[in-house]
């Protein structure tokens, strides 16, 4: 993707400056405590974090960072929990919408057809062996693996999404925070 036009937002944890839709946005509130804004739609002063647990202590340890955002101690568990909750039934809710369309196929029998930027997408119980085949197949067609998050509905253990509908982006982007989130930043 095209980074040049993309508008960037600072991570209030580790200071750096990425594209918005990479980071996680919340609302401060003066009333009640940060929350989770997925959608970027809520009204209120908000902030960013990279969607990696290290980000979330940062901005806790940080003194002035602390007082601003987080107003209650164990704050912090409960936000990045709240938030690969949120996650996950996003995800669940996009899938449940491709399932509607021609689009999300079984991926065990149909590796020959992934096109450039199909999602490829598999359950965490899924063996091994069948992981290898999926990274081939991914090398080959230059598609995307991710990890389906735990106790997301799924009749298949391996799923291709097709990059050619339009909530492909997201769907990406929101597989991406949730493995980032809850592999302490290690990506499988
Ligand atoms: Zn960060």
């Amino acid at each position: 993707m095209d980074n040049r036009h993309q508008p960037l937002r600072q991570c209030v944890g580790c200071r750096k400056i990425r594209p918005k839709t990479e980071l996680l946005r919340f609302v401060s509130r003066a009333s009640a405590e940060a929350v989770f804004d997925p959608e970027g739609r809520l009204e209120g002063r908000g902030f960013y974090l990279c969607p990696v647990e290290q980000c979330f202590a940062k901005a806790y340890k940080n003194k002035r960072a602390r007082s601003s955002y987080f107003r209650k101690r164990e704050q912090v568990n409960e936000l990045i929990y709240e938030v690969r909750e949120e996650l996950s039934n996003m995800i669940e809710k996009d899938l449940i919408r491709y399932k509607k369309t021609a689009y999300l196929k079984d991926g065990l029998c149909e590796e020959k057809t992934i096109r450039e930027d199909d999602l490829i997408l598999y359950r965490s119980d899924n063996p091994p062996e069948e992981k290898v085949g999926m990274h081939t197949a991914a090398r080959a067609g230059r598609a995307k693996v991710y990890r389906l998050p735990k106790g997301c509905e799924c009749s298949s253990p391996c799923l291709i999404v097709s990059s050619e509908r339009p909530i492909a982006p997201r769907l990406a982007m929101n597989l991406q925070k949730y493995d980032l989130l809850s592999s302490k930043g290690l990506a499988r």
